[in-house]
């Protein structure tokens, strides 16, 4: 396995810009994510790296090879599409089976590849099914078995899951990372879908609306620590604050008009934070506690009116304005581990937060 290094990367279509001045690692043997909105080249970055594409600039390097002018079928990398596009007049064995025929390789060898990735997707059962009497899951599988069969260095997905219900998708997923994790073949995802990034991706990049690639990180790092409100934004939900930033003795704090000052844990401030400079400073919904009454344990506290209740099953969401005006959203987790006050519309409540919760971003 071998990473894939974009380099400067630049293209237009038509005149119009649609990348500019990409660079992005894709570590080996890991599950990659690429989320950002429609319409911002997430496809033409797949199409760029699986060579049905040329870069107007740049270049592209799998391991230390320049593969960016190599002809798309010298190199080892597969894309399954969201429309599966396998042939439908041929049954499950023959779409799968058709690279290694091609390459005319030993028959029993072509069966026992064949089974052995069948087996893999879970469809060896299903071998002899014409493509038509298949669901939509077990197409989206044949067209995984096709796409890894010939084993590749690199697999391209694009929206992979899109066609399928939310119930199907959530079970492919699923399969998909125990798939990655079997193979240890680099994927590539792209999606536009939040939730499926979080889920997958070892490592994931989101772009924006301008086709810039805003931040590179782990799920974990992108939604705790969004560097931009675009990032936090788009992989959740965020309470935005525009302030003043102060500098404490041990902490940071961030000052909004006619709402207080807020602390902020020094680890969040970065460096090219000046000192009375404008900051936004954002908050999660699941990260404030609410409440009737007053609680001391808190860094930040803040008083508001409950103007909606949204049940969502495993939580319940509260909007509550706040005295200049601004409407948080606040989580909670449905449990009943810990009973407190039923919180009710019209309700004045507190909410609370710790300093190591509220992030600084940048714009
Ligand atoms: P989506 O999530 O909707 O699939 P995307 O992020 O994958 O979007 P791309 O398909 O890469 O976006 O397209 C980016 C832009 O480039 C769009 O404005 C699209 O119209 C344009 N584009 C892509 N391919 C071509 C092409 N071959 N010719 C002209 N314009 C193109």
């Amino acid at each position: 396995m071998r990473s894939i290094q974009l380099k400067n990367i630049e293209k237009s279509f038509n005149g119009e810009l649609i990348l500019e001045n990409i660079n992005l690692t894709i570590p080996e043997g890991k599950f990659f994510a690429l989320l950002g909105p429609s319409g911002c080249g997430k496809t033409t970055i797949l199409r760029l790296i699986a060579g049905f594409e040329t870069p107007d600039n740049g270049s592209i390097f799998l391991g230390d090879t320049d593969i960016t002018y190599v002809p798309s079928n010298q190199r080892r990398i597969n894309t399954v599409f969201q429309n599966y596009a396998l042939f439908p007049h041929m049954n499950v064995f023959d779409n799968v089976a058709y690279s290694l025929m091609l390459k005319k390789l030993d028959e029993e060898l072509i069966k026992s590849r064949v089974f052995k990735i069948l087996k893999a997707v879970r469809l060896e059962h299903q071998m002899y099914k014409s493509i038509n009497q298949l669901s939509g899951g077990q197409q989206q599988r044949v067209a995984l078995a096709r796409a890894i069969i010939n084993e590749p260095e690199v697999l391209l997905l694009d929206e992979p899951l899109a066609a399928l219900d939310v119930k199907l998708r959530e079970q492919m997923l699923i399969e998909l990372m125990d798939l990655q994790e079997t193979l240890s073949t680099t994927f590539v995802y792209v999606t536009h879908d939040q939730t499926e990034a979080l889920t997958l991706a070892d490592q994931m990049a989101i772009m924006n609306y301008d086709g810039h690639i805003e931040q590179i990180g782990t799920p974990r790092e992108i939604y705790e620590f969004p560097i931009s409100s675009f990032v936090a934004q788009f992989v959740g939900k965020m309470n935005i604050f525009r302030g003043t930033l102060h500098s404490g003795n041990k902490v940071s704090f961030v000052e909004e008009t006619n709402l207080g000052a807020f602390e902020v844990a020094a680890g969040a401030r970065v460096p090219w934070m000046v000192e009375g400079g404008q900051v936004l400073m954002g908050v999660r919904p699941e990260k404030i506690w609410i409440s009737k009454k007053a609680e001391e344990n808190f860094s930040n506290h803040l008083t508001g009116k409950v103007e909606s209740i949204v049940y969502h099953g495993p939580a319940t969401q509260y909007n509550v304005r706040v005295k200049n005006g601004t409407r948080i959203e606040v989580f909670e987790q449905n449990e009943e581990h810990f009973p407190k006050d039923k919180i009710d519309y019209d309700d004045q409540v507190y909410l609370h937060w710790q300093k190591e919760n509220a992030v600084l971003l940048e714009r």
